[in-house]
C-alpha cells in the first residue's frame, strides 16, 4: 500500500455532535447505521458472514470508534472488503486514512468524485451566508480540501453494480458534488441515499442535536448545483425505496418515507432550495 496518503491541510476534528453518536441501528438484517456525531455510517452485510462493506467513513478521529463498532458486530479483527463512498466531503471520508491502513482495503466511488480524492480537486468553500441555522453559520470550519487516496481509491463499476455488494446497484445522484451516488437494492427497495436528501434539517443546530426526523434536501452550505440535486430527489423517488438511511438523521421507512419523498420531490424548490446564498442562482426557481 502506499504511505503517501493524505487528508487536506484544513482537516480537523469537528465539535458537533447529536444524541445519536455512538448508536448504532438495525434497519434491516443486512444493513447496520451507525451515527459518528453528525453523520451516518453504513455496514452493509449479514453479522453471521464475514462479507460486508462500510458505506462511508465518519467525521475526523473518529477510526478508532468504526474499528471498535465493526468488531462488535462481525468480530475480533473482522474487516470489510472494501470502504464505498456516497461522496468525499470531509464527514463522509473523516476517518478513511486510518482505516485504509487499518484494514488495506479498496475504497470506490464514482468517477467525478474521484479528483476530490486524489488530491486534485477542492470542493467549493461551503456557504455559511445560506439560509438556515447554526451548523450553516459554523459552516466556515468545515473542511473542503481534498483528500488524497492515492491509487487506492477507484472507480465504481461502469456496470452499475457495486463490489462485494450484491444485489445493490449504484445511481448517479449528483448536485450535492458531481460525483456524489445513491444505492439502491431492487428486491427490498433499500435505499442508502447519501446525501442527495436527508431526514434532519442538517442546517439547524438543535434539530441536529434532537435528530428531530424531518425530511429535507441535501445540506444546504454544501450544495452547489441545486437544479442537479432535484433530478436527483427525483429520481431517487421515482425508486419507490421503502426505506432509507440518510447521510444525516434517522433511517425512514413505509409510508412516511414515501409520503415525505413525493413531497420533498414535488416541492423541492419551496422545501430545498435556499432563499438566498451563494450557490442560489435564480434562474433554478
Ligand atoms: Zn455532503
Ligand atoms: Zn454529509
Amino acid at each position: 500500500m502506499e504511505n503517501n496518503l493524505s487528508y487536506g491541510s484544513d482537516y480537523k476534528y469537528i465539535p458537533a455532535t447529536s444524541i445519536g453518536s455512538g448508536i448504532g441501528i438495525e434497519v434491516l438484517q443486512d444493513l447496520f447505521c451507525y451515527t459518528v456525531q453528525i453523520v451516518n455510517i453504513i455496514l452493509v452485510g449479514h453479522p453471521n458472514t464475514k462479507e460486508f462493506v462500510l458505506v462511508d467513513a465518519g467525521m475526523p478521529e473518529s477510526a478508532d470508534k468504526i474499528i471498535e463498532m465493526v468488531e462488535e458486530r462481525f468480530g475480533e479483527n473482522s474487516r470489510p472488503k472494501a470502504i464505498v463512498l456516497t461522496h468525499g466531503h470531509f464527514d463522509h471520508v473523516g476517518a478513511i486514512i486510518e482505516l485504509v491502513k487499518h484494514w488495506d482495503v479498496p475504497v470506490y466511488a464514482h468517477e467525478l468524485e474521484l479528483p476530490y480524492l486524489t488530491g486534485k480537486m477542492s470542493y467549493p468553500k461551503p456557504d455559511p451566508t445560506v439560509e438556515g441555522g447554526m451548523i450553516a453559520k459554523m459552516s466556515p470550519m468545515f473542511p473542503n480540501e481534498p483528500i488524497n487516496l492515492g491509487n487506492q481509491v477507484e472507480a465504481l463499476p461502469a456496470d452499475g453494480s457495486v463490489p462485494y455488494m450484491a444485489g445493490f446497484r449504484w445511481i448517479h445522484t449528483p448536485g450535492h458534488t458531481p460525483g456524489h451516488v445513491s444505492f439502491f437494492r431492487e428486491e427490498d427497495r433499500a435505499l442508502i441515499a447519501g446525501d442527495a436528501f436527508v431526514t434532519v434539517r442538517q442546517e439547524f443546530l438543535y434539530k441536529v442535536l434532537t435528530q428531530e426526523q424531518e425530511i429535507s434536501g441535501p445540506p444546504r452550505y454544501f450544495t452547489p448545483d441545486w437544479a442537479a440535486a432535484r433530478d436527483s430527489v427525483r429520481k431517487l423517488e421515482a425508486l419507490k425505496p421503502s426505506v432509507a438511511i440518510t447521510g444525516h438523521g434517522l433511517p425512514m421507512a413505509g409510508e412516511l418515507l414515501t409520503e415525505s419523498l413525493q413531497k420533498l420531490a414535488r416541492e423541492f424548490n419551496r422545501m430545498a432550495i435556499p432563499d438566498y446564498g451563494r450557490f442560489i442562482n435564480k434562474n433554478i426557481h
